[in-house]
């Protein structure tokens, strides 16, 4: 782990509050309507975006969405674990899930994973470290069996290759997971709702979405809406050719 500077996390905190110095004189008075009806009306977001903590690949800022629009959940690597009955054991992004679902009823849900993710590295080279992390390995093994299924890759794929084949496989994971949710089940049955599966290739700038039936990521073309992922998954295993 790289140590670094306390003044340069500090220099870092400075230009936050700089920017929110700038946020609030400009973008929040310039939409003061926009926040005062989402004060009185509440949140009613459409889409539900589940999304890596990393920093470089914030939904908002990839989509230029509005304040009220995306309903996001974060967390490493962007996975959604099965469901499981409730146990007594706290599970954010369950609990996440849940409360966009049953209380705001969004339309939409976004998994959207990227390139260069250090928490699907971490997954790919689990068996090779030994850093001594608490909770990252139970997390990451959410996605556990896709990684012997990339270590049987051909061998002509390189390294970056692998790697992105599993972000893309592991999107296509959360995507299945969610729909062992029973009350996500019964509202993709209802035509009430529909899953999607995107990955973003920050080296490129590209935005890729997952086709339902072969499970293969292609380009989004501009001014088009990708088909839904949700309802079968049968390509996931199948090399994604970049
Ligand atoms: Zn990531």
């Amino acid at each position: 782990m790289p140590v670094r500077e306390h003044s340069s996390g500090t220099l870092a905190l400075r230009r936050l509050l700089r920017g929110f110095e700038h946020f609030h004189d400009c973008f929040f008075e310039g939409n003061s309507q926009l926040y005062e009806r989402l004060v009185s009306e509440g949140q009613s977001p459409r889409i539900l975006v589940i999304a890596c903590s990393d920093s470089r690949s914030d939904p908002a800022l990839l989509t230029e969405a509005q304040p009220g629009d995306l309903f996001v959940i974060r967390n490493v690597a962007a996975l959604v674990p099965a469901y499981e009955r409730p146990t007594g054991v706290p599970k954010g992004t369950s609990a996440a899930i849940e409360f966009g679902i049953r209380a705001l009823e969004v339309d939409h849900i976004i998994v959207l994973g990227h390139s260069h993710c250090g928490g699907i590295r971490f997954l790919a080279e689990r068996r090779a470290r030994k850093d001594g992390f608490e909770f990252l390995p139970d997390w990451v093994a959410v996605a556990g069996d896709l990684v012997d299924t990339m270590e049987n890759l051909a061998s002509e794929a390189d390294e970056a290759e692998r790697l992105r084949w599993l972000e893309k496989s592991a999107v296509g994971l959360s995507v299945r997971n969610l729909q062992s949710f029973p009350w996500i089940a019964d509202r993709i049955r209802a035509g009430r709702l529909a899953l999607h599966g995107w990955h973003f290739d920050l080296q490129h700038g590209q935005l890729q979405a997952m086709d339902g039936t072969s499970g293969r990521f292609s380009a989004v073309p501009a001014g088009e809406l990708p088909a839904p992922a949700c309802g079968c998954c049968e390509g996931l295993m199948e090399l994604v050719a970049q």
